[in-house]
């Protein structure tokens, strides 16, 4: 069956919409997923999992807040300000309160009513678990698989850009070669998952969308030292393709921040990769049709073996 044809990105999401694997839910960039997306996202997680799965690896599952900490010490506030949900709350006395549903009643703002608390939205699934390999790890590193919703505040009428999304994440700390082969070996491979459920996905050299004048050097550097790749596929219609997964060293940042350390007690180094389990769902509707009992044998198997 032949994919999608909208012409434009707001004609498919009317289309994903109309087939029912989406459905609209109030804030953009914050719709619901129908029961046929989900059964495709399961789907290619576990396939994931059965590649990414052998003795050494550790399973973890963070809620989808971590400690405002852990976001100050990364310095995630200096490189995404823009991208960061914090999470407030009331914590005054009883007749302060009252002036909530009163500014409200009135169609007045009512934020400022409201203090931080200690956690923020994650921004991405692998934050949260740096900060427990705190010491000296195995000899051998550590290996986790981690699954979250994570949050990114950045509304858009492109369906692929969610405020709200789920990310599967491989995590990988050890020595520097140790780890710089390990990224590079599940660079290919990522590659190689997506091209065998037949998606037309590219490998290409990336950076993340730092903030500000003093962000456009740190993409540079980033780019330069080739520390994040990207696989693209196209999912948009006239725009380029989509980041649907991502593979990022680290280098030593996590490891100096969260004292983290080698048995030779050299600090040690990290690197991720994350697939954005929503993207590649769009990216199997919008390439083989909205009916997966349609698509190619091949990638039927592999999804549902
Ligand atoms: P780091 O951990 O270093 O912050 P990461 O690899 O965990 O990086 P990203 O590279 O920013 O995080 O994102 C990982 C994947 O999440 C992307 O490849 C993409 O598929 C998906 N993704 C990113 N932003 C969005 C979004 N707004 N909506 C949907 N999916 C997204
Ligand atoms: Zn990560």
């Amino acid at each position: 069956m032949a994919g999608i044809s909208a012409s434009s990105a707001e004609g498919l999401y009317d289309e994903f919409v109309k087939a029912g694997l989406l459905i609209t839910a109030g804030p953009v960039g914050a719709f619901a997923r129908g029961a046929v997306f989900e059964q495709v996202l399961e789907a290619f997680d576990a396939l994931i999992l059965r590649i990414a799965d052998h003795e050494q690896v550790e399973t973890m599952t963070f809620p989808p807040v971590i400690d405002r900490a852990i976001i100050e010490r990364t310095g995630y506030m200096e490189s995404f300000p823009n991208l960061c949900g914090a999470i407030h709350s009331f914590a005054g006395s009883d007749r302060e309160a009252r002036a909530i549903p009163t500014r409200i009643a009135e169609g007045q703002a009512w934020g400022d009513l409201l203090s931080p608390t200690d956690v923020v939205l994650t921004p991405a699934a692998c934050y949260p678990f740096y900060p427990t390999c705190r010491g000296t790890v195995p000899a051998n590193g550590r290996e986790v698989t981690l699954r979250s919703w994570v949050y990114r505040q950045e509304p858009s009428i492109e369906p692929t850009r969610m405020r709200a999304f789920r990310m599967r994440e491989v995590v990988r700390i050890g020595a520097p070669d140790t780890v710089l082969a390990w990224r590079d070996q599940w660079r290919d491979r990522g590659l190689a998952i997506l091209r065998s459920l037949d998606l037309p996905a590219e490998l290409d050299i990336a950076a993340d969308p730092f903030f500000g004048r003093a962000g456009k050097m740190l993409a540079a550097g980033q780019i330069e030292q080739k520390l994040k790749f990207e696989v693209l596929i196209p999912i948009l219609p006239a725009l380029p393709p989509t980041a649907c997964a991502s593979f990022n060293y680290h280098q030593d940042k996590f490891g100096t921040i969260f004292g983290i350390r080698l048995l030779s007690g050299e600090t040690a180094h990290s690197a991720c990769l994350g697939f954005g389990l929503e993207r590649t769902v769009m990216a199997l509707f919008r390439t083989h049709g909205v009916d997966p009992a349609h698509w190619p044998a091949t990638v039927r198997a592999l999804l549902w073996p």
